[in-house]
């Protein structure tokens, strides 16, 4: 392996920049700057895209041959000063926030999506991992991800000639994936073990580089395990709850083991989703060592600066593990390192701690051990708060204690090489980056014709891409030349072009545009005004109603009658989804909502000039107007049998404004209505919908405020916190004695004055908050107002408290309630008693 060995390479500075330069994944290798790869291997560049590999695979005379031409050194100085300076180059978090109490971020997720040269991601999660993760790089937000080295990633797709869905799983191999092995500072290889009964488990470990961050990944193929251990990171998203939770434990666990054990303290600590939510335990073992404390302490303390975010909209789509499987893995962990009995671990991840058939549910663990939850768009937020209502029962919905930050995309990532020109043009240099903070206006300065000119251009390298693709399977099935020759001719660089890939999961509806197919084709098969649909997607390999959907497409696409016009694209990964959002009209998403938690493969068009066509859910509930695209749905939730009426509005909208629109030109033969919608569109939604302005609001909103208060807990006397956690459970433990005896409300010079009497029982009333609270009713908004103390009264378990408010809404609109007030403690996430007048 000459090229990973510095010492026996020929030039190490001159290789080391180009060995540096493969590794990094902050950097989109295209036409603009590929010329070095092309140089060294111009096929294996062209079939792969993947620097690691082609420097691995060039033998030593041919990297010396091309080093010493002048060009190659010139290309390779200049990246290798760009990449320098981007490095140290002035960013938003070193400007405004370095130096304050946010200082380190640990990012936890089960996938990333960052190249096809790493594959080790699924699809929408990994997709939020990877963009954030070159967000946060761009903002100079210093986090350390991690997550697990796939050893199959997720399964491969191809469709055989029985159109039917083949799963495969070609192995990862390391030498040509951009990481490399984790070494401590003495040499050796970092290994970790984590014992559990009768088993020692040993953890590998490798680093990606994403700029000046890092993405630590971890994996169990190590010959000291046996096979079966082995093979825990294998198959993403493959086996059963066991083997779930043996992959949760190594990630959760073993991730944050990895952190400390290198030197790493992060203030915060990110869940993106619940697969990882054992790291919080793990977090709060090291504490409890460090500070001699006990686990109880160490959690109050660490779960400050931790944040769950959820990604499902369905119960049903928690991980959830049932107790004796748990127990069986976790108990000698629980009792031994935590030295907490395994019921009050269960019970951290359970609705009610003592029943005992109730599994550990990891988003419930996440948020009992969180300082902040969100969810991934406002709509998701809403049905989160709905779902989540079982951990703080009796609260008002809307005080369910998730809020949201509406994911976006990294749009360099996405955006096509021929739209940056364009948006350099109308909003300066580095436009297209995706800054948020950058007013984009209306693009005022770029004209009609530029943009369609950009519309034609990407449309164009897409049908050629699709071309490709088509006669490359076509031929993996044993297609003749002539049948070949054919595919490279089929479809139009000119006809309004639709797109349409995702997971193929029942409730996305996959198939939802082939409810009336007959309609279909009479919409594709316009001689005047053609249109032609491309369609890519992976069914989980279990999921049997998925892979009936995927052959339902490839066997119509291939009828005769969609010749030309229908393609289904096997193994939908990065490099279509590039394609695809760079060069389609216009992208459709067909979820049943609420259940498209946010979505995010929409976002990916804006930027490049493609509209959108979808379901009033995730991010696009959030986004659409009618000037910008269209939607479907009513806004409302519906079941199966509303898909008919979703499906026609679908034919409806492409028949009757869609396509007319893309069709109608003027005298110059541009569309001046779609040109204006694009127009918007771009303006309007792209910086709104980037990954620059969902890290800066995950900054803002939550990682600050987290670290703040991990950093006041963690500087508070150990008495102090002894203390607070006392109260804490005494309030907890008398709660059921304390109620509103009565209440009553009298209206005097346009004010209602409240009275309230409550027995406090066995509880402190300095530890109680007494509200009136208003639910929203029309225009009046919520309103929860602390009532005081009256004065003068005799200390003794019935107190009255009052206050008054201006009688704009009946008073009838008001009621008492009691919750409790623990400074420093977090109301109702970490306090979630609250009883009601009745
Ligand atoms: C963007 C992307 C996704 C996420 O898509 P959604 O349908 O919005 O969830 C999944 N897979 C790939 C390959 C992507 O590029």
């Amino acid at each position: 392996m000459p090229v990973f060995d510095d010492s026996a390479t020929p030039d190490t500075s001159a290789l080391g920049a180009l060995r540096d330069l493969a590794m990094d994944l902050s950097i989109r290798w295209d036409a603009d700057n590929d010329a070095i790869w092309r140089a060294i291997d111009e096929e294996l560049w062209t079939l792969t895209g993947n620097p690691c590999l082609v420097l691995h695979a060039a033998s030593r005379q041919r990297l010396e041959a091309t080093l010493a031409t002048a060009p190659f050194r010139r290309r390779l100085e200049a990246l290798d000063a760009e990449r320098r300076a981007r490095s140290a180059a002035p960013t938003w978090f070193g400007e405004t926030l370095h130096g304050g109490p946010l200082r380190h971020i640990a990012y936890f997720c089960m996938e990333y999506m960052l190249s096809e040269t790493l594959p080790i991601y699924s699809g929408g999660l990994g997709n939020v991992a990877g963009d954030q993760l070159r967000a946060a790089d761009d903002l100079g937000v210093p986090v350390t991800a991690v997550g697990l080295l796939w050893q199959h990633g997720y399964f491969r797709q191809e469709i055989n000639a029985a159109g039917e869905q083949q799963a495969l799983y070609p192995v990862n191999d390391t030498h040509h994936m951009p990481v490399r092995p984790l070494y401590r500072a003495d040499g050796s290889l970092v290994r970790l073990r984590i014992v559990l009964p009768g088993i020692t488990l040993w953890i590998r470990a490798w680093e990606a580089r994403i700029g000046r961050n890092r993405l630590l990944l971890l994996d169990t193929n190590d010959p000291a395990n046996p096979p079966q251990i082995r093979l825990i990171t294998s198959e993403l998203y493959g086996g059963g709850s066991e083997m779930r939770l043996r992959q949760e434990i190594v990630l959760g666990i073993g991730g944050w083991r990895l952190l400390r054990e290198i030197g790493i303290e992060p203030d915060v600590l990110h869940l993106n989703e619940g697969h990882a939510a054992f790291a919080v335990l793990e977090r709060a073992r090291h504490y409890m060592h460090a500070h001699a404390v006990p686990f109880e302490v160490a959690m109050a303390v660490t779960r400050a600066g931790n944040v769950f975010t959820t990604h499902t909209p369905v119960e049903a789509g928690f991980d959830r593990f049932p107790p004796e499987l748990a127990a069986k893995y976790l108990r000698r962990y629980a009792e031994q390192e935590l030295h907490l009995p395994m019921q009050a671990l269960l019970a951290l991840g359970r609705r009610h701690a003592d029943d005992p058939d109730e599994p550990l549910n990891m988003a419930f663990l996440a948020t009992r051990c969180s300082g902040g939850v969100n969810a991934v768009s406002a709509l998701h937020g809403e049905t989160s708060r709905r779902i989540f209502t079982e951990l703080f029962p009796r609260w008002p919905e809307r005080e369910v204690p998730i809020g949201h930050v509406t994911n976006g995309i990294h749009v360099p990532t996405w955006i096509a090489r021929e739209a940056r020109p364009l948006w350099e043009k109308a909003a300066g240099a580095g436009a297209w980056s995706g800054d948020s903070s950058a007013g984009h206006d209306d693009l005022a300065a770029v004209d009609d014709a530029a943009l369609w000119a950009l519309r034609q251009a990407t449309r164009r390298c897409l049908v050629e891409f699709t071309r490709e693709h088509v006669a490359r399977s076509i031929a993996i099935r044993g297609a003749s030349v002539e049948q070949m020759e054919i595919a490279r001719s089929l479809f139009d660089p000119a006809a309004l072009t639709l797109g349409f890939a995702r997971r193929f999961a029942t409730y996305k509806r996959p198939n939802l545009l082939l409810a009336d197919p007959d309609r279909l084709l009479r919409i594709l098969n316009d001689p005047q005004r053609p249109v032609q649909l491309l369609i890519a997607g992976k069914a989980h390999p279990a999921d049997t109603k998925g892979q009936a959907m995927v052959r339902e497409w490839a066997e119509f696409s291939r009828l005769p009658e969609a010749r030309g016009r229908i393609a289904f694209l096997a193994d939908y990964d990065m490099r279509v989804a590039r394609h695809l959002v760079q060069g389609v009209d216009v992208w459709v998403n067909t979820p049943r909502r609420p259940w498209e938690a946010s979505g995010t493969s929409g976002m990916k068009v804006l930027a490049n000039g493609g509209l959108n066509l979808s379901q009033l859910d995730g991010w696009w509930a959030e986004a659409h107007t009618p000037e910008l695209g269209w939607g479907i749905g009513d806004g409302e939730e519906h079941d199966a049998r509303w898909d008919r009426a979703d499906a026609m509005q679908l034919y409806d909208l492409l028949e009757n404004e869609v396509v007319p629109e893309f069709y109608e030109r003027d005298d110059d033969g541009l569309p001046r209505a779609w040109l204006a919608r694009i127009r918007a569109s771009m303006a309007q939604l792209t910086a709104r919908f980037s990954a620059d302005r969902t890290v800066r609001e995950y900054v803002e909103r939550y990682y600050l405020p987290a670290a703040r208060q991990y950093r006041e807990r963690a500087g508070a006397d150990i008495l102090e916190l002894t203390e607070r956690l006392r109260r804490r459970e005494a309030l907890a433990a008398h709660w059921h004695d304390v109620r509103i005896l009565d209440w009553r409300a009298e209206t005097v010079d346009g004010r209602h004055r409240f009275a309230v009497s409550v027995h406090t029982g066995a509880v402190d009333p300095a530890l109680l908050r007494i509200e009136l609270y208003a639910d929203a009713v029309g225009d009046a908004p919520a309103e929860a107002v602390p009532l005081a103390r009256q004065t003068g009264q005799r200390e003794g378990r019935h107190l009255r408290f009052v206050g008054e408010v201006p009688a704009r809404r009946p008073a009838a609109h008001y009621t008492a309630r009691v919750i409790g007030a623990l400074p420093g403690q977090q109301v109702p996430l970490e306090v979630p008693q609250i009883a009601w007048a009745s």
